[in-house]
């Protein structure tokens, strides 16, 4: 599929441009494109090109949309009818064009109206498909296989629709075109409009002997299997494009895109902050007035960890390079090691004579505060604050 050309671009406006600016570009460019006065075989595919765009560039919210994810962000919001379907066409043309007042509606009924175009070859849906992982996967990066439901071309007909050995003919009610047009005088001036043939749906053809494998529509649903590479440091909510992998697109238009939706599972003891790893580490107080050295589990094993002495409860410790590595770039985040002093609940006899003892030492110590001094203690709680 050739890559699709800059919205602003084909409006002819800066990025910053406002919408006063957009819809007057657009006014003058529709003017010259226009297929009833432009008879150039490829006005109306210009056409649509500058309208789709207008269409975008003139909803805050899908320009929003444009401008931080592109052409992707709207083809995965929207469909051709959101586009099209926004556009206020009468306001746009108020006084232009041989049909009179009315000229406006009529003409653009023919283009974009309830599928009164004539049905030329359409770009298959986009497909979403949602794919939990783990927080180790997400972590080193992981090759999955997804079984993805997908409208496929019928491989019996090629997608035609007609039984192999036949062919369609062209449908004789509307002469191929797909469309009935009616043309109906008004005070206004002369409406034109156009549906569907009921006769063919609008395609101009009509199949004698369906394929009888997908009954004439010319594809099928079925499940295909796909290996998806998840890049190491994906995050959750995370999209990875699969491009031509959606629908099959009708009447030999290109299929639309897949894409994957990352999620990544809570994890039971780490959390994670962006390419960080967020640790609670329960220790001792022993261990944290003596220090000590302890073994901690990251995403990459276990290592060895020193716990300096005099470490305070609450106070975090960094294992470099131990997180999350960073998507599609060098490196990794740390692990942060939060440290928890756990105050022991159920003492043994011995335990509880040793820690007497301390008390007794601490008491008479006057730079503990000593016995009478209580207020210490509020300032000692002040420091971890
Ligand atoms: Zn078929
Ligand atoms: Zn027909």
């Amino acid at each position: 599929m050739p890559t699709k050309k800059d919205y602003y671009e084909i409006i002819g406006v800066q990025k910053d441009a406002d919408e006063k600016e957009i819809k007057k570009a657009y006014r003058k460019l529709a003017m010259q494109h226009h297929p009833d006065r432009n008879k150039a075989p490829e006005a109306e595919e210009k056409f649509k090109e500058i309208s789709e765009a207008y269409g975008v560039l003139s909803d805050p919210e899908k320009r929003k949309q444009y401008d931080r994810f592109g052409h992707a962000g709207i083809d995965a919001r929207y469909s051709q009818d959101d586009i099209f379907g926004s556009i206020n066409f009468e306001d746009i043309f108020r006084g232009f064009g041989g049909g009179g007042a009315g000229g406006g509606g009529s003409i653009f009924e023919t283009f974009f109206g309830g599928g009164g175009v004539r049905r030329g070859p359409e770009r298959g849906s986009d497909l979403r498909y949602d794919l939990r992982i783990s927080l180790e996967d997400a972590a080193t990066g992981i090759e999955k296989k997804a079984d993805v439901m997908h409208t496929g071309t019928c491989d019996v007909c090629k997608g035609t629709g007609a039984k192999p050995g036949t062919t369609s003919k062209t449908c004789t009610y509307c002469h191929g075109t797909g469309q009935i047009s009616q043309a109906r005088r008004t005070p206004f001036g002369q409406f034109i409009t156009s549906s569907p043939c009921p006769h063919c749906s609008g395609t101009g053809k009509i199949i004698e002997s369906p394929c009888s494998s997908c009954n004439g529509r010319g594809r099928v649903r079925r499940p295909k299997t796909l290996s998806i590479r998840i890049p190491a440091g994906i995050g959750s909510g995370d999209r990875i494009p699969h491009r031509g992998e959606g629908d099959a697109g009708v009447r030999g238009g290109p299929p639309g895109d897949l894409y994957i939706f990352v999620h990544i599972d809570p994890h039971p003891v780490f959390k994670r902050d962006g390419n960080n790893i967020l640790y609670e580490l329960p220790i001792r107080f022993t261990q944290a007035a003596l220090g000590d050295e302890v073994l901690v589990p990251t995403l990459h094993g276990d290592v060895r960890m020193k716990i300096p002495a005099g470490t305070q409860s609450g106070s975090t410790l960094r294992l470099r390079g131990k997180g999350m590595p960073k998507l599609h770039g060098l490196g990794k985040g740390d692990q942060l090691v939060k440290v928890g002093v756990v105050v022991p609940t159920h003492l043994s006899a011995r335990e509880r004579e040793l820690l007497t003892e301390l008390q007794g030492i601490e008491d008479k110590n006057p730079s503990k505060g000593g016995k009478k001094n209580k207020g210490i203690f509020e300032k000692v709680k002040d420091a971890f604050v």
